[in-house]
């Protein structure tokens, strides 16, 4: 079960030519295996279950970046709160004046991603971009900073189709930055498809699988 070495090198390098950041997903895998990553310098790690990101928090290294990037219930917010880094799948204002109130009561500001729709398939969770437009009140949310987007294509082996979509959200992020100065990060792009979310405009790829093996 051990990581992909040569992988995380290659991968590592192919980003930071294009000043695009990993975020290393862990779901499923042992704490063991974070570290054997850490060790070799990766900071950001995304997981997607709340108990599973406590435990592993708990055992890990603090200077670790935890980012959630799994569908997050409001009443699990308050267990992420006190760490989390980044939360890349915000999908409600509810949500996010759940996390605005959970980070004032740890004197934190927590800074999260819009999760927008951008798959044709009806499981995706996210916003589309009439809600998108419809979003008001952010101001007054002072323990909450959303500095960019995430969105998830189709899982498809259509790479043109996958491509549009991910040219769609990028075209949603140049729109909205206009309204909001803060945004910077477009994250988008996973295993299968992370060589095109960069051509396609990401900076900020979650990859799994290629670097800790499939999942079962
Ligand atoms: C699991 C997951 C990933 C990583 O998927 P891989 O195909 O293993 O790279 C990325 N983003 C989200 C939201 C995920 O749930």
């Amino acid at each position: 079960m051990a990581i992909n070495k040569e992988a995380y090198q290659i991968i590592s390098k192919e980003l930071q030519a294009n000043h695009v950041t990993l975020v290393a997903v862990s779901k499923t895998k042992p704490a063991e295996a974070v570290q054997e990553l850490y060790d070799l310098g990766q900071r950001d790690f995304g997981e997607n279950y709340v108990q599973e990101l406590v435990d592993k928090e708990a055992v890990l290294p603090k200077d670790l970046r935890w980012h959630f990037i799994g569908h997050l219930q409001s009443n699990k917010v308050k267990y992420i709160a006190p760490f989390v880094h980044l939360i890349h799948g915000v999908d409600s204002l509810n949500l996010l004046k759940e996390i605005n109130k959970q980070a004032a009561k740890n004197g934190r500001v927590i800074d999260c991603l819009l999760q927008i729709h951008i798959a044709q398939e009806e499981t995706k969770f996210g916003f589309d971009e009439k809600e998108l437009s419809e979003l008001t009140g952010l101001n007054e949310l002072k323990n909450v900073r959303i500095i960019g987007l995430m969105g998830m294509a189709s899982f498809s082996d259509d790479m043109q189709k996958v491509r549009s979509e991910f040219k769609k959200l990028n075209s949603i992020f140049h729109d909205l930055r206009s309204q909001i100065p803060n945004l910077q990060i477009l994250s988008m792009g996973m295993s299968a498809d992370y060589k095109v979310a960069i051509e396609e405009g990401s900076t900020m790829v979650r990859i799994g699988s290629l670097l800790f093996g499939a999942r079962v």
